[in-house]
């Protein structure tokens, strides 16, 4: 087997599951409960709070602990609902996590602007500029798309929505852990992040919220995180995805370095067999991204024949049986009609070797020249 798509999911560490398990069967207290049996639990808590803060720079009574991205970008978007100006300004290219929270509150009437991209996946500074107006409320950036990989300049966004009083949100959760993130200098008000995309546990993850932000709770209920987001703390996750935050944030530049590497030898394994594609996204984007478009291609056709070889790997589009839904990350780049079909993603992780590099490209060659 061969994974290659670590976009949608990645592996959990095994320093990370090793730090997680006393919490499962040990020290498995509730850490709001006031004996001696919960201190470790608490201790936990508060020593992976610290650790999270360390890697994006932030403060740790800054990190909010939620049940990973879908959660904190809800969190994030739905806080318009109870602001005098509700207006919200998003991207095209948005996860659906954002877009369909946006689509939730244009049903309650709240206006919501999606910024079209350039044919790299870019937002723009100056186009985000021009939409601003006096009835916004937030506006919510991605720092680096899933599909295409692009990465935003997001200090530059940010700056033009506080140059008009706008409160700024990212979605970071396909760039914590792969890329530097330093949330004071680039300025903005919140930030979302999940723990399985950088090799922690499914269902945890964080909202970074800036000291001094005030925002209304998604989730009601007990006293967890300061009254912001009630429920009894995934101890034991939380914890994971503090180790492998830490992790990934140590060997940040040598794993850059590999993933690069890997991109480069999968391309010039790709043009070797003559394989006719253009490669989706900007030059800046997330290492170990790879979206391609193959000329007369199918995306979803390859990926079966590539599953039946024991590969994983991700599609830009899905056909059904009349024709071809593209991805809304391809239509909003305009990828021309002959190779949009045929777009697939390959996303590398620490683990991918530079063998199975070429062990994929041959494979996408095999399928595609005969
Ligand atoms: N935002 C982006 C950019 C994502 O890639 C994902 C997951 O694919 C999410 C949000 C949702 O995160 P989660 O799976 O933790 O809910």
């Amino acid at each position: 087997m061969i994974y290659a798509d670590n976009a949608a999911t990645t592996k959990l560490d095994a320093d990370a599951f090793e730090a997680m398990k006393p919490y499962l069967v040990s020290a498995f207290g509730n850490p709001s409960q006031p004996y001696f049996f919960a201190k470790p639990a608490k201790k936990a808590l508060k020593r992976a709070r610290v650790t999270i803060a360390e890697c994006i720079d932030a403060e740790p009574e800054e990190i909010y602990f939620t049940s990973g991205g879908t959660e904190s970008d809800n969190t994030a978007i739905k806080s318009v609902l109870y602001r005098e100006k509700n207006k919200v300004i998003t991207s095209q290219i948005e996860h659906h996590a954002i877009l369909n929270a946006c689509r939730s509150l244009e049903t309650l009437h709240i206006p919501v602007e999606y910024l079209s991209v350039t044919n790299k996946g870019i937002v723009d500074p100056k186009t985000l500029e021009a939409h601003l107006d006096d009835q916004i409320g937030l506006v919510s950036i991605m720092t680096a798309n899933n599909e295409i990989g692009t990465i935003e300049p997001i200090n530059a966004l940010c700056q033009k929505a506080h140059a008009k009083g706008v409160l700024f949100h990212t979605d970071a959760v396909q760039a914590v852990g792969h890329i530097p993130i330093d949330v004071k200098a680039l300025g903005i008000d919140m930030l979302s992040a999940s723990a399985h995309k950088f090799n922690g546990m499914k269902g945890t993850g964080f909202l970074y919220i800036k000291n001094g932000v005030q925002l209304h709770p998604l989730i009601d209920g007990g006293a967890q995180e300061k009254h912001f987001r009630a429920g009894t703390e995934n101890i034991a996750g939380i914890v994971a995805m503090a180790t492998a935050l830490k992790k990934n944030c140590d060997r940040m530049e040598e794993a850059e370095q590999k993933l690069k590497t890997l991109e480069t030898i999968f391309c010039q394994r790709l043009n070797v067999l003559g394989i006719d594609y253009i490669r989706n996204g900007s030059d800046n984007h997330l290492p170990g991204n790879i979206n391609i478009s193959i000329k007369n291609a199918e995306g979803e056709m390859l990926l079966h024949r590539l599953d039946l070889k024991g590969i994983c790997i991700s599609t830009g589009s899905a056909c059904d049986s009349v024709n071809t839904q593209l991805s809304h990350v391809i239509r909003a780049i305009n990828v021309p009609k002959e190779y949009a079909e045929g777009t697939i993603r390959i996303t590398f992780g620490w683990e991918n070797t530079e063998e199975e590099a070429i062990a994929i490209a041959d494979a996408i060659g095999n399928v595609i020249n005969h």
